[in-house]
């Protein structure tokens, strides 16, 4: 695989070595031929411990699925940063110490190696269960390489609601221009902090203090992160993203997202916190979510209710506007603050005014309904 200059990574075939089996493209999520995802049943859940959902970008779900995973001696393979959270790289977890570090969106691709998927395959074979969260593309990229293993009950696999994956390089640069402001290293970064709650999430920056040598955090509202705002305004996206070849055709087990729109939908349960849309795709994604069931808090929902606020769940996103310019900048090696001042990513009149006219609406409706509990 090599990095273009936006970091993302393609495949280059070496004709000197390739003996032609054709065993990469099978397993390509690109090239292969992929069958609907069946829906099983749909529901919103969040996880019953309020630890957990401060400590997961949505209702935490995938928390739970994984720790039941680990307590029956599995293996659990997620997103992690890596590189002084300059990267983010799918690791394999198997035990509940590191189960935080694959926990939260990062909203940067992660990096798939070999060693996940070896890693991945050979826990399989040891009789051991792996439960792998991901992309569509890489659930699909995994489910390719393991062939006829990711059928059986060892694999259970869970895909994102993606809307796209933003530009390794950006991410990196994105980094080393926060450490340059803090004069010190980021030491970590939850992209879904809910200290200003689940709808209006902020970007949290970790870094060591230099006056005392100690831990101190910054946090902007997502609407205010400059990096958070291309990627929402869907600049800073790889192309695949724009025609996502595998949307609902994954094979995933279960697909986990945020079920933005809960609100004006049971207005009578907390949602403050973050809540789910858990689809379950498979028998076996099912039978997973049962087992986890008695830990949350849910209760059934439908196709319709998810997409009406999260359309990217069947729909690949439409790209911005001027997002090729804004990528040849990026390219260019353009500095983070010439990058900044150049493009503000702010969302048009209309846009505001809608999300003006939402925010009414949402607070009228909740008076009318009476708090939620
Ligand atoms: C790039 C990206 C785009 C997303 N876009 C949407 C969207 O448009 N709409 C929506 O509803 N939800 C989206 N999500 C999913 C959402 O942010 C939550 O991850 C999901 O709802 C699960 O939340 P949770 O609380 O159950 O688990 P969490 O604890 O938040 O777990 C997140 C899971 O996602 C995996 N993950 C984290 N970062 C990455 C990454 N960079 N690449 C691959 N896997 C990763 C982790 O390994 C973990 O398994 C996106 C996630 C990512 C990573």
């Amino acid at each position: 695989m090599k990095r273009d200059r936006l970091g993302f990574s393609y495949p280059i075939v070496d004709s000197d070595i390739c003996v032609g089996c054709g065993a990469c493209e099978r397993a390509c999520p690109a090239l292969g031929e992929h069958r609907d995802d069946l829906l099983q049943s749909i529901s919103w859940a969040k996880a019953d411990s309020p630890d957990l959902l401060e400590r997961s970008s949505s209702g935490g779900i995938f928390g739970l699925l994984a720790r039941k995973v680990l307590a029956d001696g599995g293996v659990v393979c997620g997103a992690a940063f890596d590189e002084g959270c300059r990267a983010v790289r799918h690791v394999l977890v198997d035990n509940e110490a590191g189960l935080d570090a694959v926990m939260r969106s990062k909203y940067v691709q992660s990096s798939v190696g070999k060693e996940a998927y070896r890693g991945v395959r050979d826990v399989i074979r040891s009789g051991r269960c792996v439960l792998f969260a991901g992309t569509s593309c890489q659930v699909a990229g995994m489910r390719g390489y393991l062939g006829g293993l990711a059928d059986g009950d060892l694999f259970l696999s869970v895909d994102v609601i993606c809307h796209g994956v933003p530009s390794p390089e950006l991410w990196s640069r994105w980094v080393d221009y926060r450490a340059e402001g803090f004069g010190s290293d980021v030491c970590d970064v939850n992209m879904r902090s809910k200290t200003t709650g689940w709808l209006s999430y902020s970007a949290m920056y970790k870094h060591i203090a230099e006056k005392d040598n100690t831990e101190d955090t910054e946090s902007q509202v997502f609407g205010k992160d400059w990096y958070m705002k291309a990627f929402l305004a869907n600049a800073s996206l790889r192309s695949s993203c724009l025609a996502c070849p595998v949307k609902r055709s994954s094979g995933a087990d279960i697909t986990l997202g945020d079920f933005w729109g809960f609100q004006n939908i049971h207005p009578e349960v907390d949602y403050s916190k973050g809540v789910s849309a858990v689809l379950c795709n498979t028998e076996k994604g099912e039978r997973a979510f049962k087992a986890i069931f008695g830990l949350t808090v849910n209760g059934p929902a439908t196709l319709e209710e998810v997409i009406a606020g999260n359309p990217s769940l069947v729909r690949s996103v439409a790209p911005y506007p001027r997002r090729d310019e804004f990528l040849n900048d990026v390219s260019a090696g353009l500095s983070i603050p010439d990058l900044m001042v150049k493009w503000d990513f702010r969302s048009s009149l209309w846009r505001r005014v809608r999300g003006i006219l939402c925010g009414i609406k949402r607070r009228l409706k909740k008076f009318v309904c009476g708090d939620s509990q």
